[in-house]
Formats: structure tokens, C-alpha cells, sequence
């Protein structure tokens, strides 16, 4: 893992949610870095999306000061102002080198026994990233069904969630519960054969069809959180419809994701 190779082009600031994030370009550095502890001593910091650690704004040499010149990095030293550096997530953090799909590894960089999974929290990462409920049952079967995500490359006990999803690819969604408004919306509005009931997906005419949410496609990008694109079309027979909504996600640090229950981290 060699740090200070990757230049981050995202930041976020202490008060943002855990969800939030900028693109780093001048505009949000002149919009959002102005003042300290953003701006000390002439130079700009933020806060890294991913492990929540302070990083400052540098400018690659003998260039002019364009957002393509612009990138991050993590600091080595504790910046007034800012939490202090904490090593262990700095270590763990996917914007400090180079970012490497999600994809069957070698050599692990951490072993994490299925034992040791908290599946409560898992089957709220995996509700946060979807906006369906997974009931502890699912969580447990996409979990067991697909263990040899836990040992994908950079995975670590801080995002295997995501590489679970990545492995699974796809979830039918009859009979489960959705929380997040746009995907009701989307199901209200768009779809021949399924509805709502209260929050329940349930087909109109008993046994027709499938709804799924699916994976699209992912992103890995130096410098970018690992994303995930979602669809969610309907399948009737072997015929897909063209997807009722399509929806992008982003790979956060998860804490509490092995051992005893700890926060959580859920947005929409
Ligand atoms: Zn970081």
C-alpha cells in the first residue's frame, strides 16, 4: 500500500453528513475552504470522504493552478482545528492508494471470519446503499451465499458490505419492503405489474413477473469513491422492462460492520 501516489479529487468538510462530498476544483475550494480551519497559514485542508482524516489541497508543481492540478492528500501530522489523525481508519482508507476494483484477490489484505460478521449492522449498510429493507434472514443468506466476497481485494472490515452487493449482482424485490421515497415513487409511477402495499412490493396479479434491483455497473477510480450503479426493472417471463429507476451509490467506511453493534451510517 503505498500512500502519497494517489491524488484525491473528492473532499467534504467536519460538519457534512457521512454521505456528503465535493468534487475538488477551485470553484468549491474558493466556495468551501475560505476560512479556518479550511484556510491557515495560506494553505486549504478538508476532511477525507472516506476516513473521515484530515487532508490538504496541494497543486501539482510547476503547473498552473487549474482544477486538474488541484488534488488532496492525507496529512501526516495533526492540523489545528481538525480531529486528530486517527491512524487505525487512515490505514484502512481506500483514497490512499490505488484503487483496485473489488474483485477475487490472491492474498486478502485482512481475513474476517463469517463468525465475527454483526449481521444488524451489514443489513444496514446493505438498506443505507439500496433503500430496501433486507430483513437479518436475507442479510445472513447474501452473507453466507457469497462469503468469498469478504476476501476480495481491498476489502477490509470497513467495506466488504459493498463487495457482498458487488458479488450478488441481484435482488428480487416481491414481497420486500422499500424505504427510500424515490424508489417508491418509482414503483408508484412506473410499474405495470407491481405496487405498494404500505411499503411492500406485491405483484398486482399474483405470480406475474419479477421486480429486481440489479447491479448496472461499478466504478473504481483513483482518487473517487468505489461506486455502484442500480437499476430496477421488471422481468416478466424472460423479457426485462427498461429500468424504473436508476440510482448511484458510493462506497463509505462502515463502522460497527464485525463484532459488537456500533453506529451506523444511513442516508437518502
Ligand atoms: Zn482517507
Amino acid at each position: 500500500m503505498s500512500r502519497g501516489g494517489v491524488k484525491m479529487k473528492i473532499f467534504k468538510l467536519q460538519e457534512d453528513p457521512s454521505y456528503r462530498f465535493y468534487n475538488l476544483d477551485a470553484y468549491n475550494v474558493q466556495k468551501y475552504l475560505s476560512s479556518y480551519p479550511y484556510l491557515q497559514d495560506n494553505k486549504n485542508y478538508a476532511i477525507c470522504p472516506y476516513c473521515g482524516n484530515p487532508v490538504a489541497i496541494l497543486y501539482v508543481a510547476n503547473k498552473e493552478h487549474t482544477d486538474a492540478s488541484i488534488y488532496a492528500r492525507h496529512v501526516t501530522n495533526d492540523v489545528a482545528g481538525f480531529p486528530r489523525i486517527n491512524k487505525q481508519k487512515l490505514d484502512h482508507c481506500l483514497l490512499s492508494y490505488n484503487l483496485v476494483p473489488f474483485v477475487p484477490a490472491t492474498s486478502p489484505i485482512e481475513s474476517i471470519s463469517l463468525k465475527s460478521v454483526n449481521i444488524p449492522n451489514l443489513r444496514k449498510a446493505f438498506n443505507s446503499v439500496t433503500g430496501i429493507s433486507f430483513s437479518n434472514y436475507t442479510t445472513g443468506e447474501i452473507l453466507k451465499n457469497h462469503h468469498n466476497a469478504l476476501a476480495f481485494r481491498n476489502v477490509d472490515s470497513y467495506n466488504f458490505y459493498f463487495s457482498l452487493l458487488i458479488d450478488a449482482k441481484r435482488f428480487n424485490l416481491s414481497n420486500r419492503y422499500v424505504w427510500a421515497n424515490q424508489i417508491k415513487k418509482a414503483i408508484n409511477t412506473k410499474s405495470r405489474y407491481f405496487k405498494l402495499i404500505g411499503d411492500k412490493v406485491v405483484p398486482k396479479q399474483k405470480g406475474i413477473g419479477d421486480l429486481r434491483l440489479e447491479i448496472k455497473e461499478y466504478d473504481f477510480k483513483d482518487g473517487y469513491l468505489p461506486s455502484i450503479t442500480f437499476e430496477i426493472y421488471e422481468q416478466i417471463n424472460e423479457t426485462s422492462s427498461s429500468p424504473l429507476i436508476s440510482f448511484k451509490r458510493y462506497c463509505f467506511m462502515y463502522d460497527g460492520l464485525v463484532g459488537e453493534p456500533a453506529s451506523t451510517n444511513e442516508y437518502f
